[in-house]
């Protein structure tokens, strides 16, 4: 985390690298696959291929219990048939681990996540989307027709299981978010001792010193909660508590939002050009309250946990 955050200071999107394909795929393959995929597969991500997640679909973001995606058992194999949406990293890694209704015999037996290998019959890579920020990975479609998959491919069954590496992923995603931030915050800093109009400099001007001050309050909270997260590992799954997960990627991806958009203000016209790197720090933060479980399913989560009561069911795409 510590050196995710260092990276993200500079650039959000090498940060990210790190996360996306560490934290949630990774630890799915490591904590559930078979010695033969790991074997196989953990070979291609230390060479430096990062697999990619796939579970949102056009019709299942956050209610991703509700996705469409079907692998039907036949024959010894898995054949897959449905479409993803906005997965990171899709088209350029070669191993995906894609989320999907098994059925066998005929009847529904949950969610599983199976290792699909890249330029397999049947899978294609669908339309990029253009993102508003963390332009250096791209997000596509997936595209599964009669996709046949090894019967060992299939990593782990189980959807709650399964979401339980994205904590993991949600503390990494969090700490992209804290390192965008810290570095807004630095230059904001730096900037506003340096800049001087009305004879003094800026930092002098109470307006913009409680700014700073509320970044430095909102940068120390999110890292420690971010810490605690890493730090406190669910004995059973393995991977961060979930509770602990929530709050700390909701504290610190709102934390990222408001930073940069002070730390823009605070540089002026600067700020808004594409001459400073505030404009494109801004755009990378938006993203963090969005993917990976938004600021409203987590506060769902959340409140499941303290109030004891789960209303949220177990749909926190
Ligand atoms: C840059 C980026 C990268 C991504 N990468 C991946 C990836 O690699 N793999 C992958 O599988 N997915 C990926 N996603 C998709 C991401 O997981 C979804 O965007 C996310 O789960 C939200 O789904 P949605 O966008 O369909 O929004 P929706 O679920 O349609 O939500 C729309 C709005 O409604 C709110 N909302 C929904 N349900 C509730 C509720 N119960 N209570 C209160 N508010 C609610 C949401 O918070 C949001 O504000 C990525 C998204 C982005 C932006």
């Amino acid at each position: 985390m510590v050196v995710v955050e260092e990276m993200a200071k500079v650039c959000g999107i090498t940060g990210r690298i790190v996360v996306e394909g560490n934290m949630g795929a990774l630890g799915i393959l490591m904590r559930y696959g078979s010695e033969a995929l790991k074997r196989r597969y953990a070979s291609w991500v230390l060479a430096g291929d990062k697999p990619v997640i796939a579970i949102s679909e056009p019709e299942a973001g956050s209610d991703a219990t509700a996705m469409q995606t079907t692998a039907v058992k036949e024959n010894g194999e898995w054949v897959l048939n449905g479409s993803k949406s906005w997965i990171t990293g899709g088209g350029v890694s070669r191993l995906n681990l894609v989320f999907a209704k098994l059925v066998e015999d005929g009847a529904g037996k949950g969610i599983g996540a199976l290792a699909v290998e890249l330029g397999q019959p049947g899978f294609e890579v669908g339309r990029r989307a253009y993102m508003m920020g963390l332009r250096g990975i791209p997000e596509t479609e997936l595209h599964f027709n009669n996709c046949r998959v090894p019967e060992e491919n299939l990593i782990a069954r189980g959807f709650g299981k399964l979401m339980a590496a994205y904590n993991a992923q949600r503390v990494g995603a969090g700490t992209v978010a804290l390192g965008i931030a810290q570095g807004a915050y630095e230059a904001a800093l730096a900037h506003a001792r340096e800049r001087k109009q009305f004879g003094r400099p800026i930092a002098e001007f109470q307006g913009l010193r409680w700014m700073l001050a509320d970044a430095r309050i909102r940068l120390d909270g999110a890292r420690l909660l971010l810490h605690r997260a890493a730090s406190e590992v669910d004995p059973v799954s393995g991977f961060p508590d979930r509770e602990l997960a929530a709050i700390a990627k909701v504290a610190a991806s709102e934390t990222a939002i408001a930073v940069t958009n002070d730390a823009l203000q605070i540089h002026g016209a600067r700020g808004y050009s594409r001459d400073y790197p505030l404009e494109r720090m801004a755009r990378d933060a938006r993203m963090f309250t969005i993917g990976g479980g938004t600021a409203q399913t987590l506060r769902n989560v959340i409140a499941d946990a303290i109030t004891g009561q789960r209303v949220s069911q177990r749909r926190e795409g």
